[in-house]
């Protein structure tokens, strides 16, 4: 018996949410989404064209129950930073056995890290990189390194796919934020091992050692970024000591600055 907490059912989240709910373990899931499926995503969503006007929720608990009869489904249609829902998550997060975040923005991702660190339960973490040239998964559990330090070690070169399309909306005026969209295959192939890699966490709990805290897999070469296609990089992220989201004793005040200074270097 385990409950999965997730937030985010876009392309990637509902693909692992998919994969992750087929084994049989799972038997309770909290699915945390705010959105409408719209006409745009169905190139990219394992949903049909048919489910287009739903909220994604909706749509993926029925989706779910149609191929786990036995599975518990909740779905709370906000988004996760809703302080109106703060209880409920709060709840779920309790009571949840490990967490999967597949949130499309960064300021989600690290409250996302600092729920599942107050309620100490594991998390995993996909995330596509712009283009669909290759993905990261990293994997957490409460006395490892955050959601923080993991960024700020990578200092990532290449932008993460935030599910937008591309705006070409100002031709000529500055884009430093543009995203190509990454392919249905490339998003399958970073959830597959998203999920496999969240599978493994349930199993091994506290035990889990892969030898990697952060994968990254390449899907293709791209010149000055991966040398090689369908690569496998192994980081192993360390808790960083002066990491001021996650070290002990942090007071409240110096955690919320942190947590905006963080925010601030990703503007
Ligand atoms: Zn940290």
């Amino acid at each position: 018996m385990a409950h999965l907490f997730q937030v985010g059912a876009g392309s990637g989240g509902m693909t692992v949410l998919d994969i992750v709910c087929r084994d049989p373990r799972l038997t309770h899931v909290t699915l945390v989404e705010p959105d409408i499926y719209k006409a745009h995503n169905v190139i990219r969503h394992p949903f049909p064209m048919s489910a287009v006007d739903s909220f994604k929720v909706d749509f993926a608990k029925n989706w779910l129950e149609e191929r786990r009869a036995d599975l518990h489904v909740k779905t709370l249609r906000c988004n996760l930073m809703d302080s109106a829902f703060g209880e409920p998550i709060e709840e779920a997060v309790r009571s949840c056995d490990l967490g999967i975040c597949a949130a499309d923005n960064e300021p989600a991702k690290f409250f996302f890290d600092a729920l599942m660190r107050r309620h100490k339960k594991p998390w995993t973490l996909g995330e596509v990189l712009s283009g669909g040239i290759g993905g990261f998964v990293h994997w957490f559990v409460s006395d490892g390194p955050c959601y923080g330090c993991v960024a700020s070690h990578l200092r990532r070169t290449v932008k993460v796919d935030d599910g937008k399309p591309p705006d070409y909306s100002a031709p000529g005026g500055p884009a430093p934020e543009t995203t190509i969209p990454a392919s249905r295959a490339s998003i399958e192939t970073i959830a597959a091992l998203h999920a496999q890699i969240t599978l493994q966490l349930l199993t091994h709990g506290k035990d889990y050692a892969p030898g990697f805290s952060s994968l990254l897999f390449t899907l293709e070469k791209v010149p000055g970024i991966f040398d090689e296609a369908y690569r496998a990089h192994r980081f192993r992220v360390a808790r960083a000591a002066d990491c001021l989201i996650c070290r002990e004793n942090v007071n409240p005040h110096d955690l919320d600055r942190a947590l905006d200074d963080a925010l601030a270097r990703l503007q």
